[in-house]
């Protein structure tokens, strides 16, 4: 499949390589992007209250030097995330966390916040404000089982993060033995950016452990048909082998995706790799995030377009999140 502009070799390898070999500091950035003189200093603010991290791998899915280059608009620091008004947890999320890493919004769904950790910081991201907190891992794990026995109705376990698969294994196998001798919860849900962005991390002993609790729902964030590379494919033909049914969500970013002809290709081609796009989701009004927003007419417009132009199995819902906790509204 060679859908990848492939201007600098990858690096792929031992994943807690790749990611020990992230760009994290303006000073790290700098050795690779040309930052006019005017950017420099507004960047290096940027850096230092929403912190950058980009892998070797996703480097090289980018032209650096090109500032309009739809990969390095998502991950590099820009002097227009200092503009603008944001919330800090516009999902109202601390609102309805019932203990710490848990949310409750929806009767039959419980969603787990399980880290802090990403393979990547996508500039865009509504739960921004835990990259700067000590990094956590999700341990309660006897107040989750109480509380699911205690909510029966809760059906549905949608373990997120930061990113799920960054967990030790004995976490990730913990939570997932959890789910599956809860008498309640029927379907669970894993949403990642991982396999898109550092495939290298779905290797044998992850595949293995997802084996033992299939079936489990993949849900994979991927927004431009760039980061559609051999590596993620073989990484999600794996995962599928493994017994995962793969969906994926895409942000609408402004600059960077909101054109039917990118959305066709990206959408068309997640389905060829067995992947059904559900979600299209309205860029949330985290701080730092209003240059991405796409007006939401606009939204409407480029899903009209689709509509006849892609199958049907490829067209997601176009969706947003109620501003302060009111939950998911289609478009
Ligand atoms: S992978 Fe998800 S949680 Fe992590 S930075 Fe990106 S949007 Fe935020």
């Amino acid at each position: 499949m060679a859908l990848r502009f492939s201007p600098a070799p990858r690096v792929v390898g031992d994943w807690r390589l790749e990611l020990a070999q992230s760009l994290t500091t303006f000073e790290d950035l700098e050795r690779v992007i040309p930052f006019s003189p005017r950017e420099r200093e507004k960047v290096r603010e940027v850096c230092r209250l929403f912190p950058p991290l980009v892998t070797p791998f996703l480097l090289s899915l980018m032209d650096p030097a090109h500032s309009m280059d739809p990969v390095r608009l998502q991950v590099v620091p820009s002097p227009v995330e200092l503009e603008g008004p944001g919330m800090e947890d516009p999902l109202g999320e601390e609102d309805h966390s019932p203990f710490p890493g848990a949310v409750h919004r929806y009767e039959n769904r419980l969603l787990v916040v399980t880290t802090n950790r990403c393979a990547l910081h996508c500039r865009y991201c509504f739960r921004k404000r835990n990259w700067k907190r000590p990094p956590f891992h999700f341990t309660s794990w006897r107040i989750l089982e109480s509380y699911l026995k205690a909510h029966p109705q809760v059906e549905d376990l949608l373990i997120s993060g930061g990113d799920p698969l960054l967990l030790p294994e004995e976490g990730l196998e913990r939570l997932l033995s959890l789910a599956r001798s809860s008498d309640n919860i029927k379907v669970v849900r894993i949403g990642t950016r991982v396999p898109v962005v550092l495939p290298s991390r779905v290797d044998k002993g992850l595949l293995d452990l997802l084996e033992t609790h299939a079936p489990l729902w993949i849900c994979l964030h991927v927004n431009h048909p760039r980061e559609l590379t051999e590596e993620m494919y073989q990484a999600v033909v794996a995962l599928s082998r493994a017994g995962c049914a793969l969906v994926s969500q895409t942000v609408l970013l402004k600059g960077v995706n909101d054109s039917p002809d990118t959305l066709a290709l990206l959408f068309t081609h997640l389905l060829s790799m067995g992947v059904k796009p559900y979600y299209l989701f309205q860029c949330d009004p985290a701080p730092g995030t209003a240059h991405f927003r796409v007006d939401m007419e606009e939204g409407r417009r480029i899903m009209t377009s689709l509509w006849g132009r892609v199958s049907g199995l490829a067209y997601p819902h176009y969706a947003m999140d109620l501003p302060g906790g009111g939950g998911k509204v289609l478009l």
